[in-house]
Parts: C-alpha cells; sequence; structure tokens
C-alpha cells in the first residue's frame, strides 16, 4: 500500500501537468464508494484544478469553484498517472478524468480499494486523522504524551491513521527499528528517552523515503528507489546490517512484522 512518501511523491510528479487545467468530462468504468458516479459527472466538469497537495494517504485536489474538493484514496493499489490524448486506454483505468487540454487523469486500481471522494467539507473524511509526522506540530512532547496514554502494542498504534497520519507496515517496520523499540512492545511502556528515538527516526526514515522517490514494492508503485535502503522491512531471515543477527519476520495483528531481535529491546 503505498504510504505518505509515495503519494507525495505521486503529487509532486502530478502536479505540473493538472494545476490550472479543467475538468471537462468524467468516466467511471466501476462506482467507488462516494459519490455515485452521476454526482461526479454532473459536479466535476467545469471545476478548475486550483491546487494539488496531499493529506495522510489521500490525494487532494482543491477546486475552483471551491465549494467541492477532490479526494483520491489510493488503497492498495491505485495507480494515477496523466496520458496524452492519443494514449491507448489502460487495462485497469476504472476512472478517467478528462482534461481542457485533452490529456487524460487516469485512477487504475487493479484491486479495487481505492476510493474517490468530492465533498463540500473536506473534513468530513479527513478531520479525524491524526497529525502529519513532517509537519511542525509532531513534537517530542506530543509523541511523549500521546504514547503515555495508549496501552495499544506500538507497531499497529504509529499505523492507526487517526493516531498518526501517513505511516503504513514498511516505514512502521522501518522506524522502530532505527528507535531500536521492539514493535510488540506496548506503547504506554516506552521511556520518554525510546519515545523520543521513535519521533526521530519516523521523521529521519519518512525523509529519507522522500528523497528516494519512496519504496517500489510491485507493478503498483514502480519508480521508487528506497527499497534498497530499508533495513528491515522485507528482510525476514536475512542478516541485521548493524549486528549480524537474522532479522525476525513474525505476524502482528494480521501484518507481516521485521524487526532485529537484538538491536530492538
Ligand atoms: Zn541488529
Amino acid at each position: 500500500m503505498p504510504e505518505l512518501p509515495e503519494v507525495e511523491t505521486i503529487v509532486r510528479r502530478l502536479r505540473p501537468g493538472l494545476v490550472g487545467r479543467t475538468v471537462t468530462a468524467v468516466h467511471m468504468g466501476w462506482p467507488q464508494h462516494s459519490p455515485t458516479p452521476d454526482e461526479l459527472k454532473s459536479l466535476l466538469p467545469g471545476r478548475k484544478v486550483a491546487g494539488l497537495g496531499r493529506r495522510a494517504k489521500y490525494v487532494v485536489l482543491d477546486l475552483e469553484p471551491s465549494d467541492r474538493t477532490l479526494l483520491i484514496h489510493l488503497g492498495m493499489s491505485g495507480r494515477l498517472s496523466i496520458a496524452p490524448p492519443d494514449a491507448e486506454p489502460g487495462v485497469h483505468a476504472h476512472t478517467v478524468f478528462v482534461l481542457d487540454n485533452g490529456h487524460r487523469l487516469r485512477f487504475s486500481d487493479a484491486r479495487k480499494f481505492g476510493r474517490v471522494y468530492l465533498v463540500a467539507d473536506r473534513e468530513a473524511v479527513l478531520g479525524e486523522l491524526g497529525p502529519e509526522p513532517l509537519s511542525a506540530w509532531f513534537t517530542v512532547d506530543w509523541l511523549v504524551t500521546h504514547l503515555a496514554r495508549r496501552r495499544r502494542v506500538i507497531k499497529p498504534l504509529i499505523m492507526e491513521q487517526r493516531f498518526i497520519s501517513g505511516l503504513g507496515n514498511i516505514y512502521a517496520d522501518e522506524a522502530l527499528h532505527r528507535a531500536g523499540v521492539d514493535p510488540r512492545r506496548r506503547a504506554n511502556g516506552l521511556a520518554p528517552s525510546e519515545a523520543g528515538a521513535l519521533h526521530r527516526s519516523i521523521r529521519e526514515v519518512l525523509t529519507e523515503a522522500l528523497e528516494y522517490g519512496g519504496t517500489t514494492f510491485d507493478w503498483v508503485y514502480p519508480d521508487g528507489r528506497m527499497q534498497a535502503r530499508l533495513r528491515v522491512y522485507g528482510r525476514g531471515g536475512d542478516s541485521c546490517m548493524t549486528c549480524g543477527t537474522a532479522i525476525e519476520r513474525v505476524m502482528l495483528q494480521q501484518r507481516s512484522t521485521h524487526f532485529c531481535p537484538t538491536c530492538q529491546r
């Protein structure tokens, strides 16, 4: 699943081809959740893309007139790309937004967990999300205070989008490894110094992943270069780069989890 660095990378790549363009038509091959295809077809054409951003794992399109916002969640396998007017139709292009220059913004989604929302109040979808980990208000104090209040196991907690937004399975494993924290511990069992290390490692790993264009995990997201820099994720049985111990792979609340039993306590 695309996480913060992958979604942010997609947004940065799409921005030049999308901002300033007006949507002239919408084709939906498969009706995603909300709104209905009819609502999307009647409300979206004629609106200009005034800005393109990201909140958590959502792609956010600011529109003019501004009484609606288009939100796209890529789900497990969603891809967004801009295709020229003469391009072949994509195999899995389920939703196609035709632009005023003839190009098409394609949302393809083989596994169909992705969603498109056209909403009057963006907070109805985004309002419950926790802080952005690279923003100024994700501070050490905030993390220390909020971990101390939670009994949940640390890894699933930091993947919970209402707690911190943007982390998924890959970067949760990587951040906990860099912080030296065992993913199976309870959040309120972390000492303030460990919470501080986790704060630093979350920012560090996300910043590095952004720099390297995110992680390529399968055909869904082809252009990342971060996979070569991952220290535990996908390396079960391989040697820890720090101490040489074999990286363990266990299932933790239905998610594969990778850690070094020596470096992570
Ligand atoms: Zn180790």
